[in-house]
């Protein structure tokens, strides 16, 4: 089987998984309990939360531990609410439904905005300044889209916010970026930032939300007061620290795999360019190379999808957590025509995947597209 699906969850790191497996079995203590095995837990919980705080460019007491991503985003939209009458909020178009939902959801008390996405599936930055409003109160910016790859430039984006107005709380969804193209949360000057490690071959379940001033955010989740009273509950320390491990081996091999696997999407865009016609690729000039978006127009993605999963290669049409949805809102929204939306799918590429097994998948979808293009002649 080859995994072309890494950008919906990815094959964790033997060693995290090997600490996953070993904190559960030996170090299952309560971190919050009084007696010595515990506090040895909780010190297990403090490392990790230092070394992702660490490979984030941040420091511990900035870090959150969450459920995923989903929960971060949740947590970052929804802990800075204000109570401000004419309080504005600001979403890209390209946001994760985990934030486009919490966004939706908004519609009736707030002011709710929109940026545009260009063809490119890049924020169209002088929409967001458009937007902009003595009123604004929040802008929320995906970093790597999940959809296309396409890197927004957050460092810039924060930038152009913040000279309009400092106190505009400014977050971004790094779960796509993370890993695979650097990331130094103070450097992009962003106020909280959302990861998640099974992106990174972590386990599932875990995450962390960067915020810049802690003291500011209203806590999601209450009870014990664990991590400092903002998000309570029972660490799920053995996944916390895999994730640290994870983090770990993800940062310190970025800049190689990032080579490696440009060099497997480019031979995956060459092999469709010389073999199919009436196509596009769905990608910005600086798109990760973590994710190939294609379009096939007059083709259905999801007839291609699963050709190709009876030939052994596993793709998606698109994010997991939209896969159950007609369309793509993310692809229209960069104005792609309804009859390549609908014949798109999504190549996701990772560390583990081989530049053979990229060879083959190549082969499959030229493959399976001209026998699609038969069967409609
Ligand atoms: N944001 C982005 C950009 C994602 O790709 C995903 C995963 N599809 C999420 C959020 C949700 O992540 P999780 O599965 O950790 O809740």
């Amino acid at each position: 089987m080859i995994f072309l699906d890494n950008a919906s969850t990815t094959k964790i790191f033997d060693s995290a998984n090997k600490q996953l497996a070993q904190i559960n079995a030996e170090f299952y203590f309560n971190p919050s309990a009084l007696y010595r095995p515990a506090t040895e837990v909780a010190q297990m919980l403090n490392d990790a939360k230092q070394t992702i705080a660490q490979n984030l460019g941040t420091t511990a007491e900035h870090i959150v531990f969450t459920s995923g991503a989903t929960e971060g985003n949740n947590m970052a939209v929804n802990g800075f609410l204000t109570g401000k009458k004419n309080a504005e909020y600001v979403f890209s178009a390209g946001e994760h439904p985990s934030v486009f939902a919490v966004a939706n959801g908004l519609k009736n008390t707030k002011t709710i905005k929109f940026v545009k996405l260009k063809s490119d599936g890049c924020i169209d930055c002088d929409d967001l300044l458009l937007q902009l409003t003595p009123n604004t109160h929040f802008v929320s910016v995906i970093h790597v889209s999940n959809e296309t790859g396409a890197i927004n430039d957050i460092k810039k984006i924060v930038k152009l916010v913040k000279a309009y107005n400092k106190n505009i709380i400014v977050h971004s969804d790094g779960t796509q970026a993370f890993g695979k193209i650097n990331v130094n949360v103070e450097d992009l000057g962003v106020d909280c930032y959302t990861i998640s490690a099974h992106k990174f071959h972590g386990p599932k379940g875990v995450g962390a939300l960067y915020v810049k001033n802690p003291a500011k955010l209203k806590p999601f989740l209450l009870g014990g007061g664990q991590q400092n009273n903002l998000r309570s509950g029972t660490e799920n320390v053995g996944g916390y620290v895999a994730m640290s491990v994870a983090s770990q081996l993800a940062t310190q091999n970025i800049s190689n795999n990032f080579e490696v696997i440009k060099a497997m999407r480019e031979y995956v865009k060459q092999e469709i360019s010389a073999h199919c016609t009436d196509f596009c690729f769905n990608e910005s000039q600086n798109n990760s190379p973590y994710i190939l978006s294609v379009s096939f127009k007059g083709l259905r993605g999801e007839v291609l999808l699963h050709m190709l999963e009876d030939d052994g290669v596993l793709v998606s049409t698109g994010s997991a957590c939209s896969s159950k949805k007609q369309s793509n809102r993310i692809l229209e929204a960069m104005g792609l025509k309804k009859e390549y939306v609908l014949g798109s799918i999504r190549i996701s590429f990772s560390s583990f995947n081989t530049p053979q097994e990229v060879k083959i998948a190549a082969q499959k979808i030229v493959g399976n597209y001209k026998k699609l293009k038969e069967r409609i002649r």
